[in-house]
């Protein structure tokens, strides 16, 4: 098992059955978690990339079975801000010290590609990274996002497992969410994916398919949290995803694609109450603090009791933590 981490940590390179050894064996988790944060720290280095996250509208055309702000959910207080209070939130967190915004929404097509052109226009004239994640568009559209300015974006695979994909997603179309992440590729976009782990039925091998997926795909950022479950959703007796299981999978991606932003996500804050340090030892190097605050926050409820964190807080624990916080807009650097 030794060898395997560090034929990883050396070549970069495992196969599947090689990925499964690995999720399956606990006794090797201290050898993993160290071998991601040794190639952490030689490829991406210590500093820490913050990027606020601007949560603008929870109105949602999709069904996730897993998500708190599902259409069918309709115990969900709705809310949508509009592009003055969009622009400033991102001017509050410009001032804060922030080099990235992240614009993250439910599948709310209200926001035309021409409304969203106007804030993305007007947020690059701060002088910052913008980063949209806000679901399936078509070629054309992303494109005009893109020409506007936009620089990066999210869309997470969630899992690679088609089958399980089509249950979790009713209506939802695995092979076009896989052709919009290769659009955004196209089109320039730095490129962000991940999945969810703990979804029922999920196995070690589908897992195993998702790290191989992001390493197919040369995605530029990966996020990974643990399912949690929300009690106005179909899989609220679900229990939640392992934290550790988790992590293996943060840390082996980081193995495989030593050069890409690995966020320590919020769904690990919220079910470890050290989960973000833990991560940013074992192969992370973004914190992407929610920046909407108090009610829409709260509004914004994809899983209950999401983790909130505060600004000076938290650079003073990376601080303590020897890992100093960027002043760059953080891009991936292809190492
Ligand atoms: N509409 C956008 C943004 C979705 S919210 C999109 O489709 O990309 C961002 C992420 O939250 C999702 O990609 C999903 O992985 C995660 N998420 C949603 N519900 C969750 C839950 N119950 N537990 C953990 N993560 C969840």
């Amino acid at each position: 098992m030794r060898k395997l981490v560090e034929k990883a940590r050396i070549q970069h390179h495992l196969t599947k059955e090689e990925i499964v050894l690995l999720l399956n064996n606990a006794d090797i988790n201290d050898d993993l978690f160290k071998a991601a944060d040794d190639v952490r720290r030689e490829f991406v280095g210590d500093e820490v990339h913050l990027r606020a996250l601007i949560e603008f509208s929870n109105y949602c055309r999709c069904n996730c079975k897993y998500c708190g702000i599902r259409a069918e959910n309709k115990l969900a207080e709705r809310y949508r801000l509009k592009r003055e209070e969009i622009i400033n939130y991102a001017r509050k967190a410009v001032d804060f010290g922030y080099k990235t915004i992240v614009m993250q929404s439910g599948e709310d097509l209200t926001f035309s590609t021409e409304y969203l052109t106007q804030i993305i226009r007007e947020i690059k004239t701060l002088n910052v990274a913008l980063t949209l994640s806000i679901g399936e568009r078509s070629y054309e559209e992303y494109k005009i996002l893109k020409d506007a300015g936009a620089d990066r974006f999210l869309l997470r695979i969630e899992t690679t497992d088609k089958i399980l994909y089509e249950k979790m997603h009713p209506k939802s179309d695995f092979e076009n969410r896989k052709k919009c992440l290769y659009n955004l590729k196209k089109l320039g976009f730095e490129t962000g994916s991940g999945c969810l782990v703990g979804l029922p039925e999920q196995t070690l091998e589908s897992l195993a398919d998702d790290i191989l997926f992001f390493k197919e795909l040369d995605a530029d950022m990966i996020g990974i949290g643990p399912f949690i479950p929300h009690p106005q959703t179909p899989l609220k007796d679900v229990p939640h995803g392992s934290f550790e299981l988790a992590l293996k999978v943060m840390a082996i991606t980081r193995l495989l694609l030593p050069d890409i932003n690995i966020p320590a996500t919020t769904a690990m804050e919220t079910i470890n109450p050290n989960g973000r340090f833990i991560a940013l030892k074992s192969g992370a190097n973004v914190v992407m603090p929610n920046v909407t605050g108090g009610d829409y926050c709260e509004k914004y409820e994809i899983y209950p009791n999401k983790a909130a964190v505060d600004y000076s807080e938290l650079t003073r624990k990376l601080q303590e933590a020897g890992r100093n916080v960027s002043q760059e807009k953080g891009f991936r650097k292809k190492g």
